[in-house]
């Protein structure tokens, strides 16, 4: 088994296109914060033209279609097609299963690479306490669906301290469901994260128990030949620390024409660039740029703003340890 840290790169991109922001679910950690983001959803004609866009460099883009539901979009199968044309390196739809739109019979597996169900619990009782009741069966059957017709399915397991416990219960269910992808993510507190009022409010695990639980349920999955990728978050001591903003090229388009580098910055309008006219222009500071260059002792500076529940300190005052970028990845391939 291969395990390596993925690094940050220009000669990689990946392409977050939020195509619309309506779901038909209300998850309680959902990302999307319709504030900031706007409710519109954009029809074919700009779709095609915001990845003709990002075309220049298709062949070395990963491209992911997501929402709100981006399936919920009833041109989803020509955007896709449209984005197979142009060459992008791959191309993903992000999906909490329900596959509206008959999606599966518009599309061929050759015009797709991966197909990503979200699902936040191995047992319907968390999962649907998390993600909205009858999520869980949904996520399952559109995966039997979605393997029948020869598509190649991913998983999305967000983790909080509502459902790390179930972890140890995934390594049987993908094998079963014939997942050939399996991400971790971490809960991110922003969006419907953030709301006091929410009923079920999900926090960061702590780093001990991250520690303890995530690298080794990746290691049990990858076993079995998945590939699992998990988000560092901790660095060990002496570990170089890199924001992505400044190394990488990853861009979030939310259909308001908002353009972020930092998906811990979408909370606030802070994007780095804008569609307008179809050109991608440049923001004036302050922006998440601005931001990028800081250099702090902690680590990732947004993390120090908006979600320091995951710092210690020493008690000389010196932190014990550095957050990595949320874009810093581990990854394990069997
Ligand atoms: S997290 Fe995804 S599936 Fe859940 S409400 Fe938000 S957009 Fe919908
Ligand atoms: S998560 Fe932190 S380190 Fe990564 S791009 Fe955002 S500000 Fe930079």
């Amino acid at each position: 088994m291969q395990k390596q840290t993925v690094a940050f790169s220009r000669d990689s991109s990946n392409l977050f296109f939020h195509i619309l922001t309506k779901c038909n679910l209300s998850c309680s950690h959902c990302y999307i914060n319709k504030t900031q983001h706007g409710e519109n959803t954009l029809d074919i004609g700009t779709i095609k033209d915001w990845l003709g866009l990002f075309s220049p460099k298709a062949h070395q883009t990963n491209l992911i279609f997501l929402g709100g539901e981006p399936t919920l979009h009833p041109d989803l199968s020509l955007a896709v097609k449209e984005a197979r044309r142009l060459g992008f390196l791959s191309i993903t739809i992000d999906t909490n299963g329900y596959l509206f739109h008959d999606i599966l019979d518009k599309i061929t597996p050759d015009d797709l690479d991966f197909l990503s169900f979200s699902l936040d619990g191995a047992t319907k009782h968390t999962n649907d306490i998390i993600r909205g009741k009858g999520s869980y069966d949904a996520v399952l059957s559109g995966i039997q669906k979605a393997g029948n017709k020869g598509f190649s399915c991913s998983m999305i397991y967000t983790v909080s301290d509502k459902n790390i416990h179930e972890l140890e219960l995934m390594p049987s269910l993908v094998q079963r469901l014939g997942i050939s992808r399996f991400f971790i993510q971490v809960i991110g507190m922003r969006g419907e994260s953030t709301q006091s009022s929410k009923i079920l409010k999900a926090r960061q695990v702590s780093k001990d128990l991250w520690l303890k639980t995530i690298p080794q349920v990746a290691e049990t999955i990858a076993a079995s030949g998945i590939i699992v990728t998990y988000p560092k978050v901790f660095l060990t001591p002496g570990e170089e620390f890199q924001c992505a903003g400044n190394v990488a090229e990853n861009y979030f388009v939310f259909p308001n024409a908002r353009v972020y580098q930092c998906p811990i910055c979408e909370d606030f309008p802070l994007h780095s660039h804008e569609i307008q006219n179809n050109r991608l222009v440049t923001m004036p500071s302050i922006n998440e740029k601005d931001l990028f260059k800081l250099n702090i002792p902690e680590g990732c500076v947004m993390n120090k703003m908006i979600q320091p529940g995951n710092l210690a300190y020493t008690k000389s005052g010196k932190p014990s340890h550095k957050i990595a970028c949320c874009m810093l990845k581990q990854e394990l391939i069997p």
